[in-house]
């Protein structure tokens, strides 16, 4: 994580005149206890920070552990930080001695692939990458395990005990590749069951006038498979501007205009239609308010129902996925005070009101486990329920509420 600065770009490659305390590392999550880390570094151990990352924190905390007269075994190393860390914090590393690792974080937030074929060695935290890469034999790393290469040999090491894991379902719903797997789960039948267990939910009167249009591209699948079980055809009635990049991950000043140009709805798909418009989930709702609009002004569609392959998005993400602050969510706007993660059809009501929608649907938190194959338990559902899997992030999500009118992260 960080600013939109060449500075902050990954790998960090810290110099030093002893060769074991020369390293190199690039890191795949987020440190939710980032400021008393950083506390901790700059009060007790006088190091000094040039940048605001959780990647300078990893780099000093590493650099810490590497001190002493002779090179530490790397098992401990990721041992001593995972006892200090919380959040997610998947972490490739070599030293100047040619030694390596790889290492998935104790709650394995984070997917993370790796592969050996010959004398070649890669991982990945999508599985998609190796595949491409041509390799066959495409393993997981398990939660709280690292990978170590030295000396030309690789061994599979635990540094943490093993728990329960927490893996973040959003990697299936939105932000793996769908040709990724993760944990054993392909993202695409993911995605696909997600679809029909949408469609054993719908309520409406299905007939020879209703279309299912997918937001492109993620929502595809999940559109394709509620199509199929209703027996409705599934058409693009939205072109996807390849030149607009993903709409979540921007900043807020650009946002809203990537928005309006990131899709064109096709009148001769869409005309006179009751639409049934598939979206994987619904954020900060930026794009979805403004592919509505277009889809009744420019499509001319007769009715617009939303169905949403991912339960509401009520809590913020501490552990990597930019969601930003409570206020800047669509849904914690509808949600009554002891919400627990499904919503009911007074808050559907006034959602779907909100959306200039003639409905709107999610899939239930109860679901996910089932869809993604996955026991409902070993997944993080912080933003879906508000109940995080670690005690930092349980932290955080009380002082989020507290400052929940404040702009920039909330939680801090
Ligand atoms: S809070 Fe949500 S987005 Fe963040 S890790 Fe958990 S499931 Fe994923």
């Amino acid at each position: 994580s960080g600013a939109d600065d060449v500075r902050y770009a990954q790998p960090f490659e810290r110099h030093h005149g002893r060769m074991w305390k020369w390293f190199s590392f690039a890191f795949n999550g987020n440190l939710a206890n980032f400021t008393e880390l950083r506390d901790r570094l700059l009060s007790k151990r006088n190091y000094y920070f040039t940048l605001n990352t959780d990647t300078e924190i990893l780099m000093h905390s590493l650099a810490y552990r590497l001190r002493g007269e002779q090179p530490p075994v790397l098992r401990d190393v990721m041992a001593s930080l995972g006892r200090t860390f919380d959040g997610a914090y998947n972490i490739v590393f070599l030293d100047a001695l040619g030694r390596m690792f790889v290492a998935r974080d104790p709650l394995g937030l984070k997917p993370l692939a790796y592969g050996l074929q010959g004398r070649l060695f890669a991982a990945a935290s999508e599985s998609v990458a190796l595949s491409n890469m041509g390799f066959t034999d495409i393993k997981t790393l398990a939660p709280g395990e690292m990978v170590i290469i030295e000396k030309g040999k690789l061994r599979v090491e635990r540094f943490a005990p093993k728990r329960r894991p927490a893996h973040c379902f959003f990697e299936w719903v939105y932000f793996s590749n769908v040709a990724s797997t993760i944990d054993g789960s392909s993202v695409y039948m993911a995605r696909a069951r997600s679809g029909k267990r949408l469609a054993e939910l719908e309520d409406q009167a299905i007939d020879e006038n209703c279309i299912v249009v997918p937001v492109p591209d993620t929502a595809k699948a999940a559109a394709d498979s509620f199509a199929y079980e209703l027996g409705i055809p599934s058409a693009e009635g939205l072109i996807r501007n390849r030149y607009v990049g993903r709409t979540f991950i921007q900043p807020n000043s650009t946002r809203l205009a990537s928005a309006r140009s990131k899709y064109t709805p096709l009148p001769s798909v869409l005309e006179g239609k009751k639409v049934f418009l598939i979206e994987d989930s619904i954020v900060r709702s930026t794009t979805l308010a403004t592919l509505v609009d277009q889809i009744r002004r420019r499509g001319k569609a007769k009715e617009v129902h939303v169905r949403v392959a991912c339960p509401p998005i009520v809590s913020p993400c501490f552990y990597g996925i930019d969601m930003s602050t409570i206020g800047e969510l669509f849904a914690p706007k509808f949600t009554p005070r002891n919400y627990t993660g499904d919503p009911s059809p007074d808050m559907l009501a006034k959602m779907a009101t909100k959306l200039n929608l003639d409905s709107l649907r999610y899939l239930a938190v109860s679901d996910l486990g089932p869809c993604l194959q996955v026991d409902g338990r070993n997944l993080c559902r912080g933003c879906v329920t508000g109940s995080y899997p670690t005690a930092c992030g349980n932290r955080l999500v009380r002082a989020a509420k507290r400052n929940k009118n404040k702009t920039g992260r909330s939680y801090e």
